[in-house]
């Protein structure tokens, strides 16, 4: 394969720029995770999903892609947006709310959001990251981290707890342009004054607090970490001192990233990250999503709850490109799940034929390679998801104009387009991705049987297996070549 370059949005310089690994061939990226204290909704896996499109790109060129995800189970507050968070911890807070009764303690509230979080993300086709490392089994590298950052002259200690000293460090705002040390930009959010701080810009390394429901035992006394020193040190912990990609949603620029962008070139000198990617906030229906607006969907409402074709939630969200807003409707979602009901009968098509093992040559495999050549060239170009989708759409036109006059060449061909365009973007339903197990040769052979009912103008039985098929939820199409069936969907 020749050298292909990945150009990506740098968040740093503000440009799309070739996105080099330091190792040739081995991307190693961090991507944050969520904060496991509720079910995730669909915002947050639109940022998943940008992680996940870049490792599939990478890997679609040959690159050997060290992925890493944390979960943060500790350290999150309510009031994170600011530079010094201050309120509840999200945990905690989770802890007391009605869904919370439910858990003995807060360690087990944290395992089942966290295992839920692996099911959706299962559940919508992501690869798994390397590691999932958690904030709570990595306390000795975050208090070793806390110390060097003192010893240093770095970050200094207050009567409530360890503070990162921003004035020491002098690629502030990097990300955000927030270089102020007091008076920072409004928009970036309000700041907590804490008259324990040097500067409004300084920030929470660690919080003395022996109340606090998840505490450790520090050089400072019982308390937990700032929110911000885990990623630093899974990062490094997992991927060495500068990482090649570091990605979040656009939220996370200011503090999160810039928190973890000074206290970790503070500690090794280096640069900590050679590229930054953030996803742009997913809407819904034209508005922000809260709970109180009724617009707030998790995954798993739409997929276990509603029978939303996992794929179909997928397709919708990575429908816009990640460093575009994107607006969530029941409409988007509708038109993804006929694309992806497209691909299901495409395959079907493509497996039928290799079946029927017509002779002859393969007529379409050289026109599919190009739209996948297409498709991948998007995708290298920024993530263009948008123009990536509809390349590899045109693909399934080429299959189904062969129809069933296609040969087992062809066919072959065609089964190896779906597959690409599957390792690349994720959208097309084999098996395992299905929400509902069903057998898929009872389906086929009750068509057949129908089929032959129609041709021997038996209509009544004809019309009867129809019933008999919608009653399992399995609709009938007519198509250029033929009846096709596909399983009936939760989208009204
Ligand atoms: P959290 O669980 O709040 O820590 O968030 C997990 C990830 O989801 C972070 O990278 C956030 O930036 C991202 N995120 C949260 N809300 C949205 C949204 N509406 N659209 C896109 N990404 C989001
Ligand atoms: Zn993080």
């Amino acid at each position: 394969m020749s050298e292909r370059i990945f150009r990506l949005f740098d968040t740093e310089t503000r440009t799309v720029k070739a996105l080099v690994p330091s190792e040739p061939g081995h991307l190693r990226f961090y991507s944050c995770g969520p904060t496991v204290y509720s079910y995730a909704h669909i915002g947050n896996f639109r940022t998943f999903l940008t992680a996940d499109l870049i490792v599939r790109t990478a890997e679609a060129i040959g690159w050997r892609v060290s992925y890493v995800s944390n979960i943060t189970d500790v350290g999150h507050l309510t009031s994170d947006d600011v530079a010094d968070a201050t309120g509840d911890d999200k945990m905690e807070r989770a802890l007391k709310s009605k869904e919370g009764e439910q858990f003995q303690n807060v360690w087990e509230l944290a395992g089942h959001y966290a295992t839920a979080f692996q099911q959706d993300w299962d559940q919508l086709g992501l690869k798994r990251p390397l590691v999932w490392p958690r904030a709570t089994e990595h306390m000795r590298e975050q208090i070793l981290a806390v110390e060097k950052l003192i010893a240093d002259g770095f970050a200094y200690e207050t009567p409530t707890g360890v503070y990162f000293d921003s004035a020491t460090f002098a690629r502030r705002g990097a990300l955000s342009g927030n270089t102020e040390l007091d008076n920072l930009k409004s928009g970036a959010r309000d700041v907590v004054l804490d008259g324990n701080k040097r500067h409004q810009a300084d920030f929470a390394l660690w919080k003395k607090d022996d109340k606090h429901l998840m505490q450790w035992y520090s050089p400072w006394g019982w308390g937990f970490p700032g929110w911000h020193i885990e990623c630093s040190v899974m990062a490094m912990a997992y991927l060495g001192e500068t990482i090649d990609l570091h990605g979040g949603g656009e939220d996370l620029i200011f503090p999160h990233h810039e928190c973890e962008l000074a206290q970790s070139e503070s500690l090794t000198g280096k640069p900590f990250a050679n590229h930054w990617i953030h996803t742009k906030f997913l809407s819904v229906e034209g508005e922000k999503m809260a709970k109180s607006k009724g617009n707030f969907f998790t995954v798993r409402e739409l997929v276990q709850d509603k029978g939303i074709h996992p794929l179909a939630l997928r397709y919708a969200l990575i429908s816009v490109p990640y460093g575009k807003p994107a607006n969530f409707t029941m409409d988007l979602l509708r038109d993804s799940e006929a694309k992806v009901m497209r691909y299901d009968e495409c395959r079907r098509v493509v497996e039928s034929a290799i079946e029927r093992g017509l002779p002859g040559p393969d007529t379409i495999g050289q026109g599919l390679n190009e739209l996948y050549e297409a498709a991948l060239t998007a995708m290298l170009e920024d993530l263009n998801t948008s123009v990536a989708l509809a390349k590899a759409l045109e693909g399934t036109s080429t299959i189904f104009k062969e129809g069933t006059t296609m040969s087992v060449a062809s066919a072959q061909s065609a089964l190896g387009y779906l597959k690409n365009v599957d390792a690349l973007l994720g959208i097309v339903p084999f098996e395992s991705t299905s929400t509902k197990s069903v057998d898929e040769s009872a389906i086929q052979s009750k068509v057949d049987e129908r089929n032959a009912a129609k041709a021997a103008r038996d209509f009544p039985r004809a019309d009867a297996i129809r019933d008999e098929l919608a009653a399992m939820g399995v609709e009938l199409r007519d198509t250029p070549e033929g009846v096709v069936w596909r399983l009936k969907t939760g989208v009204n």
